[in-house]
């Protein structure tokens, strides 16, 4: 029994919770949670889970602070106008409760959370406001081994999406149901197969702080598992603000999916940034590997055959780039070739990159039955090891 007095009892900050018979307030105080994207939805996952007293949380944003924002961001104030998102919601949300680590990383987490970090959450997720972001933490997520949830938001509905790949590797993931109209989507704001498109509109999401705090609401729940009936399977809530009413559905496993179709049930993940050589060369030459990013391969003029700025380019990660640089240096036209792949043998890999992997995250290899993960991040030799969540 909890001590209902008693000057500097810990343990008061959560009485409440402890008359809930079912909440696990001792797995929510060892709960870590990465949480990506610090905006609207981002705000209201970090307010419930420091008010619940998730042990720690990490905030990745790239973004700053922009006036717009503060109409649905708790924790957001407008001296913070200009500020990094992350870093200005990690600081207030650490106000909540001295004893929940808030922490803020700042820069696109593709670039800043290495799968071998990932593994060490209990759960990732997806506060962003684009499909491209959540298709890339999902596989992240599925590789690892690391339940995922996304949340959604317009200005009627808050969705979310639950994926427990940690305790069912093989659930449904985020892309089984992603309709082709997401596809389509991501792919418009790059051309070339993988450069980024210069004039891409940012399409901004109408929305208020209604349907944001419900998406928080559902998607705190979900990271720390809450309740008994939270299952075992992928789920899908879709909520009405404005109505009430709510819809539940399980997700099934799509086989030819993108997201995990070429995934097994669980990949070996080997780190392979100093033991690069050692790693591709167990590989057998003819086995397919799919980059984590698309790479430029060639580049030349098709109209005058200029390649004098292939070197800048070829062999860098595609995405790195604009479209502008399809304009030909020598005449003037946009008509170079520019040959952008993220399939690849394994023999052409290392003639390609006979010293370092690619400039990419990971790549996946098809081996017999299963899948082999590089990872380009990391050079401990080690496989990782996924965290066990305390129970
Ligand atoms: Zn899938
Ligand atoms: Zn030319």
């Amino acid at each position: 029994m909890l001590e209902r007095r008693g000057a500097g009892m810990r343990h008061d900050r959560h009485l409440r919770h402890a008359l809930i018979d079912w909440f696990p307030q001792a797995r929510v105080r060892a709960a870590r949670i990465a949480v990506v994207g610090a905006g609207a939805v981002g705000n209201e996952v970090v307010k419930n889970l420091a008010l619940l007293g998730a042990g720690a949380i990490d905030v990745f944003d790239f973004d700053r602070v922009e006036l717009h924002n503060l109409t649905r961001a708790v924790f957001l104030r407008e001296a913070d106008v200009g500020a990094p998102k992350a870093s200005a919601l990690a600081a207030r949300a650490a106000e909540v409760d001295p004893a929940v680590r808030v922490t803020a990383v700042e820069g696109d987490f593709w670039d800043t959370l290495p799968l071998a970090a990932l593994a060490g959450y209990d759960c990732a997720v997806a506060a962003v406001d684009n499909f491209e972001a959540r298709v890339r933490l999902n596989r992240m997520c599925r590789i690892a081994g690391v339940d995922f949830v996304s949340a959604g938001i317009d200005s009627r509905l808050a969705s979310l999406e639950a994926f427990p790949f940690a305790s069912n590797p093989d659930c449904a993931c985020y892309e089984c149901h992603l309709p082709e109209s997401a596809y389509q989507r991501i792919a418009a704001r790059y051309s070339c197969g993988g450069l980024r498109r210069v004039a891409a509109a940012e399409r901004l999401v109408p929305t208020t702080a209604i349907t944001a705090s419900v998406a928080g609401a559902l998607a705190a729940s979900a990271a720390l598992r809450l309740g008994r009936d939270a299952g075992d399977g992928a789920r899908r809530v879709l909520f009405d603000t404005i109505g009430g009413g709510a819809s539940v559905a399980a997700l099934a496993r799509r086989a030819g999916c993108a997201g995990c179709g070429d995934l097994g049930e669980r990949p070996r993940v080997l780190a392979a940034r100093a033991a690069w050589r050692e790693r591709i060369a167990a590989i057998a030459d003819d086995v397919a590997v799919q980059t984590s990013d698309p790479l430029i391969v060639g580049y030349a003029c098709a109209r005058c055959g200029d390649r004098s700025r292939a070197g800048q380019y070829v062999l860098r990660r595609a995405r790195d780039f604009d479209d502008r640089i399809a304009i030909c240096a020598a005449c003037g036209e946009p008509a170079v070739r520019i040959d952008i792949r993220d399939e690849f043998t394994a023999a052409e890999l290392v003639r390609l990159y006979p010293d370092r992997p690619p400039p990419a995250k990971f790549a996946i290899a098809r081996a017999g039955d299963g899948a082999l993960c590089l990872d380009f991040e990391t050079d401990d030799q080690r496989p990782q090891q996924p965290q066990r969540r305390p129970e």
